[in-house]
């Protein structure tokens, strides 16, 4: 089944809200998904770069961690009571416009 965005940012919140701190500090949210994104990074260099790959590491592993990075995202709109979706809809606004011409087309 194919979730929106809003839905995910409520499966997180719901998740989130059975605990007495539903999310980290706003900093700590931050650092977790500076951690993610190194992750991220990490899977791609053994995948594409010259460090060596270790054995199991997958392409599995990348979206294993690019879901990390997504929740990370997620935790940190959710406690900032900001909807990805309209955020998302901003940035599509300005790619479309402001940024029309910035890249060769086909
Ligand atoms: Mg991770």
């Amino acid at each position: 089944m194919e979730k929106t965005i809003s839905q995910m940012q409520k499966d997180v919140d719901n998740w989130a809200q059975q605990f007495e701190k539903p999310y980290f500090s706003p900093l700590s949210m931050v650092a977790t998904m500076t951690e993610e994104c190194g992750e991220v990074a990490r899977v791609m260099n053994y995948l594409y770069g010259d460090k060596k790959k270790k054995d199991g590491e997958t392409l599995k592993d990348l979206e294993d961690e690019l879901a990390d990075l997504l929740f990370t995202i997620i935790c940190i709109a959710n406690d900032q009571n900001i909807s990805l979706s309209e955020a998302h809809e901003r940035k599509l606004e300005k790619l479309y416009n402001r940024d029309n011409n910035r890249y060769k087309r086909k």
